[in-house]
């Protein structure tokens, strides 16, 4: 039990209201509350913050002792889902530049939602930190505020620039993330994952990421959910056309 896990703990209610910021996943809203006491709290974010001497921050070096405790983070922030009732043994923490930006922890159980993951709230959480504005809505007018990067030497990806996103960041999870979580990652662009427990020690507690792992190397007809591929592919594909023919899009 660490002093985070006892004294800057979210709230339940925070989690209870945090469950709109579930719904609000689809609909490309990033809204977290439930993290906020702690981040604003944390000893580990004070010693950290940008205030501190040029010599120290100049160039962080996370030393292995430096990586274990934000292991310990996400293990805590998973040990109190489970002594609560919210949801699974999982937390994470993303770290930018030797700094916790980023909290989550599983509360399914809270939140009645199934993809309330802690890499899911983490990302949000973090998004959120690094994008205060974001959310504040029409001063910001129909456009966005993510700074662009260029496309890496020897990438495969097509477009020559993306939004920033996560990039650069370091996300600490205490169990192997699940393939939701883990193309959350890719999405968010987060630079290195760091896990602890494996797929194989997840599944003997009784959850199924290794299962989903497997049957997404299936073909389509071969997967344990029924799916129809290419359905009035047509109608899906105007969308596309339209976000082609923008001509100011911004490439995330
Ligand atoms: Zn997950």
């Amino acid at each position: 039990m660490t002093d985070f896990d006892c004294k800057h703990s979210p709230r339940p209610e925070l989690g209870r209201r945090s469950f709109i910021t579930c719904t609000a996943v689809a609909a490309g809203v990033a809204a977290t509350g439930g993290f906020a006491d702690a981040r604003s709290k944390s000893p580990k974010d004070n010693a950290a913050a940008p205030t501190q001497p040029a010599a120290d921050t100049a160039v962080p070096i996370q030393a292995l002792e430096e990586k274990r405790k934000f292991m310990e983070e996400a293990a805590a922030l998973a040990k109190e889902s489970v002594e609560k009732g919210w949801g699974g043994p999982f937390g994470a923490v993303i770290v930018k530049d030797g700094k916790v930006i980023g909290r989550g922890q599983n509360r399914v159980l809270l939140t009645g939602c199934p993809v309330y993951h802690a890499e899911i709230t983490a990302i949000m959480d973090a998004s959120q930190r690094l994008n205060p504005k974001a959310l504040l809505g029409s001063d910001y007018g129909a456009g966005t505020i993510l700074e662009m990067i260029p496309r890496e030497p020897g990438s495969p990806d097509l477009v020559p620039e993306r939004a920033k996103m996560l990039k650069g960041c370091e996300i600490y999870i205490n169990g192997a993330p699940c393939p939701m979580c883990m193309s959350a990652i890719y999405w968010s662009r987060i630079s290195h994952v760091y896990f602890a427990a494996s797929l194989e020690d997840t599944s003997h507690i009784g959850f199924d990421d290794a299962f989903q792992y497997a049957d997404f190397k299936k073909p389509w007809d071969q997967r344990s959910i029924a799916v129809t591929p290419n359905f009035e592919r047509d109608v899906g594909l105007t969308a596309y056309r339209a976000w082609e023919d923008k001509k100011d899009r911004h490439p995330y």
